[in-house]
């Protein structure tokens, strides 16, 4: 875990804090209501409700579909000027276990099971099945119970509400049931069936568009609109109790009260350079996560002494680093590199990891350290593939194309040549790469991991990374490979459908990939019923937080397709039914 402490501020500099920014903006106060701040003044309240849910994604709206369901009187606060969040760009697949369809059909998804996978997957190196909380700590043991505990629930809540309308996720046009991300290990007793998807009425995929148009109706339909271009920019604190937020909106700041508490879902830092900078270890290049993913929530859950989790982590792809150089906000990520002709190598010209592997594992190898000359050699990697990928995969896959018309990619008649190449793309981009090069040794290298690969297609084995072993591998690769048969090329007739031997003779193609994320992961801490904590790790009373823009409850571990939606809705749940219980705290003193 690398929770950072943060320094608890007292009592006086948040109050202090917080009366600058609540006397700013003050306006159209509502009569009769107000408090006193630290410094003596009385804080005017212009807007009153029960919850206030902070963003318009699957967590803020899941959270705001629950309280209203429950009876609260609902704000929703969204900064940017349409809903959705990333949620919207999403495929708006969400991983539940122990869901509805799996109980209808009696297939058992059982709690212990279910949870030695998740603390194995989320936190391995602490990991003991048979020791308390599994080995992990109380805290975090707790988190990842109430996500198996609450997720079907908060299914059955959205479904029986009408606030969507649910299916099984089945690999898109490949009508499979889908495999986890980590399907291979003894812990997960159940590699398929926990994926669910949105759906539209006549049972398609809804996509996330459809999803947060489903829950925005909803809404609608209870008068709860999404305040859009309305951005909270404070969290309100007296007696040591989150009383409201401070919000923006036309130039002006009003301050709103809650009766009942605050539900942060505004997503994580993906697009704020400097958090970036400052928390990652190595930079995050690209994202196509909304660009309204800054990171709003640290600063301000930092000023009421919020405890702080998991800053350096995300959602992890890769990304065509030429692309996002252009463009931080790519269209899509390299989600995973199609095709069978293909394979991934470093700086020295070496294979480093299984090319098939999910987005989010397989990203994190290219923050290997390499200690005898204290570099990244996996800092960028380079994609090499051949005409049979470049003219027969990777169209309609939602990937960015690989043809060879692709400005990004370079071409090469012999592996020398393209090496020259390579060499002079990354001359140009030095300044933006930290002037990452290319060893001397990378063309021969290249040359004899060629050799090695095309030994391992034609034998059906990968003695290096394994890549097709895996169930996942094996699975997900005609969903990102999309192989046209039309192409004229013939389909992969080798023992290992992952693999197939380059040609011998060129072109040759290579793309630089580069780390980028979905969004990161990292934020306040929160506990197993959503409560943002303290730094001596106490909940501090009426603010709640999901989804991105906290301390993921898996940590880095995407358990399976729609991981992260999952325990973003299922938390935002959590947090309304919590602050639905929660007495009305009675008229503002003033
Ligand atoms: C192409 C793509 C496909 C994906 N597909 C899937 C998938 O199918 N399944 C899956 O699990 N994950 C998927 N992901 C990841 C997933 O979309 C996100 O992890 C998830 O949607 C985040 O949800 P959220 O509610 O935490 O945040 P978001 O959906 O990002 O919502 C946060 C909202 O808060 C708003 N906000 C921020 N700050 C403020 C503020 N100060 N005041 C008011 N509002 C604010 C933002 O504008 C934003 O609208 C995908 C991502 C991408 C890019």
């Amino acid at each position: 875990m690398t929770d950072k402490k943060s320094t608890p501020l007292t009592r006086r500099q948040i109050l202090a804090g917080i009366a600058g920014t609540a006397m700013a903006g003050a306006t159209a106060a509502v009569a009769g209501t107000g408090t006193m701040t630290a410094a003596g003044e009385k804080r005017r309240w212009d807007r009153e409700v029960d919850i206030v849910c902070v963003g318009s994604g699957a967590a803020a709206l899941t959270a705001a579909v629950t309280a209203v369901d429950g009876g609260a009187e609902v704000a929703v606060f969204e900064k940017a000027p349409v809903p959705g969040g990333t949620t919207a760009k999403s495929g708006a697949v969400f991983w539940i276990p122990n869901h509805f369809i799996l109980r209808n059909e009696g297939i058992t998804d059982d709690r212990t099971e279910c949870l030695q996978y998740l603390a194995r997957y989320a936190y391995p190196g602490q990991y003991s099945p048979d020791a308390p909380h599994m080995g992990l700590t109380p805290e975090a043991f707790a988190r990842l119970a109430a996500f198996y505990d609450n997720g079907w629930k908060m299914t059955d809540h959205m479904r029986e509400t009408g606030a969507l309308n649910v299916r099984e996720f089945q690999m898109f046009h490949l009508d499979v049931p889908a495999t986890d991300y980590l399907p291979d290990v003894p812990e997960n007793k159940l590699p398929k069936r926990r994926a669910l998807a949105v759906a539209t009425d006549n049972g398609d995929y809804a996509h996330g568009f459809g999803m947060i148009g489903q829950m925005e109706s909803w809404l609608g339909e209870r008068n709860v609109a999404i305040e859009t271009d309305h951005q909270v920019t404070d969290i309100l604190v007296e007696d040591n109790v989150v009383v409201g937020v401070a919000v923006q909106h036309n130039g002006g700041i009003t301050n709103v009260r809650t009766r009942k508490g605050v539900i942060f879902g505004t997503g994580g830092y993906v697009h704020n350079v400097e958090m970036i900078r400052a928390y990652q270890d190595m930079f995050i290049y690209g994202s196509c996560g909304q660009q309204s993913a800054t990171g709003d929530l640290i600063p301000m859950a930092g000023r009421v002494g919020a405890r702080m989790g998991n800053l350096s982590g995300a959602w992890r792809s890769q990304v065509v680093l030429e692309q996002a150089l252009e463009n931080r906000a790519v269209g899509a990520p390299m989600f995973v590199p199609p095709g069978d002709a293909m394979f991934l190598v470093n700086k020295y010209g070496r294979r480093v990891v299984d090319e098939h592997r999910n987005y989010n594992d397989r990203t994190r190898a290219h923050f290997d350290f390499d200690v005898a000359n204290a570099e990244y050699p996996n800092q960028l990697l380079f994609m090499i593939y051949d005409d049979r990928v470049a003219e027969s995969t990777g169209s309609g896959t939602g990937l960015p194309p690989v043809h060879s018309r692709a400005s990004y990619v370079v071409s090469g008649q012999t592996f020398g040549d393209l090496s020259v190449k390579l060499r002079d793309r990354l001359a140009g981009l030095a300044g933006k790469t930290g002037d990452f090069q290319l060893d001397k040794s990378f063309a021969d290298s290249l040359e004899e991991t060629f050799k090695r690969f095309n030994e391992f297609a034609r034998k059906g084995k990968d003695l290096d990374f394994q890549r097709g072993d895996y169930l996942y591998d094996r699975e997900w690769h005609p969903l990102w490979t999309k192989f046209n048969e039309d192409s004229g090329h013939e389909v992969n007739p080798y023992p290992n459908s992952t693999m197939y031997p380059l040609a011998d003779k060129g072109p040759y193609y290579a793309i630089i990939l580069a780390p980028g994320a979905l969004d990161t992961n990292g934020g306040p801490v929160i506990n197993d019923r959503a409560q943002v904590v303290s730094a001596d790790n106490r909940p501090i009373p009426g603010l709640y937080g999901a989804g991105n823009c906290i301390a993921s409850p898996a940590r880095n571990a995407y358990f399976g397709p729609g991981a992260t939606i999952g325990p973003a809705m299922t938390f935002g749940y959590i947090a309304a039914r919590h602050a639905l219980k929660t007495p009305v705290r009675q008229e503002t003193r003033g």
